[in-house]
């Protein structure tokens, strides 16, 4: 783009977000805890989702050394519903870090920020850039979408080649000493007006400069790559409970690692309840009984969709004669709305709780 162009394009971008930015908590003062706190959530999650989330987080834990004093548990409370929880798990390891090495203080180095656990390019192009107002550029998927129909770049934006040219083109770009609110710009117009489908190019800032919306192409650029149909899962939970107290598991590794679920087994989608039953059974564990069976929840991992089949069962034995396994641990029930739990053993964890008032004399 010729220099008097890209002049026209960052000045217009700059006032159009003066004027229309969201008014969002991390951006009052631009502390660079909250910075970094909120660019965490926001991977994979939208503004509306995050903005309880960071709320709770604060007043929880209102600073660095408070988030690596937590244990793991509150930690994961705090995050729950979010998904996606190694991202809390790697904000506790970072936490850590900059208390040992940096005394406490978000480090204001991009190097040093790179060193953080879970923090790649781009979060760590968003902490210097808005926290710090450095001249890094920030490529996600908004800019993706911005960039490619302002060059019509028609090419698959997941590739390394396109990867590297969209970087390049973000530094090429970046007005120097305005990284932080050009760097938002073109995020919050990704956001709310250069939407996936049907953008609002006659409310663009920057329509002048678009050459997809020159050559009509806005529909297909940037192009999209079929994601792979995630494989369906089915599974039986046992929601299980003897003298007031319900057995739940906590996975020290894997997707659930730090979560409370109630027990679940693979299963094929026919007697679901018949295979649980033949399981338990396989494990020497000692015999339930069928109170109800509630209905079938799904629920999409990245990779994978889960359809579980949960079962409310009370134990016939005494909870003494129950020979814990690894993992495993029985929970009094008025203490689960305390435990952090996956999403969809979080709704079975309301319709035990529902249960249990109904049950109640
Ligand atoms: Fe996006 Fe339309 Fe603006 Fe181009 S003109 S950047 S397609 S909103």
């Amino acid at each position: 783009m010729p220099p008097a162009e890209l002049s026209q394009l960052q000045n217009a971008l700059l006032i159009w977000f003066a004027e229309h930015q969201r008014d969002l908590p991390w951006r009052k003062n631009y502390p660079a805890y909250g910075v970094w706190i909120s660019e965490m959530m926001l991977q994979q999650t939208r503004v509306a989702t995050v903005l309880d989330y960071y709320d709770r987080w604060m007043k929880a834990l209102p600073s660095i050394p408070s988030v690596a004093a937590a244990n793991e548990a509150t930690i994961l409370k705090l995050w729950e519903g979010l998904g996606y929880y190694a991202r809390a798990r790697n904000i506790h390891r970072a936490a850590k870090q900059i208390c040992e090495q940096h005394a406490g203080e978000f480090p204001n180095d991009y190097e040093a920020i790179r060193q953080l656990p879970g923090i790649g390019p781009y979060t760590a192009g968003a902490i210097a850039s808005i926290a710090f107002e450095q001249d890094r550029p920030v490529v996600d998927g908004n800019v993706i979408r911005v960039l490619c129909r302002l060059l019509n770049l028609d090419a698959d934006p997941k590739t390394g080649s396109t990867q590297k040219k969209l970087w390049q083109v973000a530094t090429d770009w970046l007005p120097k000493g305005h990284a932080r609110n050009f760097n938002q710009g073109l995020m919050e117009l990704g956001a709310t007006v250069c939407h996936v489908q049907q953008p609002s190019c006659l409310l663009c800032p920057i329509q002048p400069h678009c050459q997809a919306y020159v050559h009509q192409t806005t529909e297909t650029i940037p192009r999209r790559t079929r994601r792979k149909a995630p494989t369906p899962v089915t599974k039986a939970v046992l929601v299980l409970v003897c003298e007031n107290q319900v057995l739940l598991r906590r996975p020290e590794q894997g997707l659930m690692q730090g979560l409370w679920t109630f027990p679940e087994t693979l299963v094929n989608e026919e007697e679901p309840l018949v295979e649980l039953q033949a399981e338990w059974q396989r494990r020497n564990r000692p015999n339930f009984q069928l109170q109800t069976n509630w209905p079938t929840l799904t629920h999409a991992y990245t990779t994978f969709l889960a359809t579980l089949h949960p079962f409310y069962c009370t134990l016939i034995s005494i909870q003494a004669d129950f020979p814990l396994e690894a993992e495993e641990q029985w929970h009094p029930l008025q203490s689960l709305p305390k435990l952090a739990m996956a999403k969809a053993h979080g709704q079975l964890r309301q319709s035990l709780l529902n249960q249990n008032d109904q049950d109640s004399p």
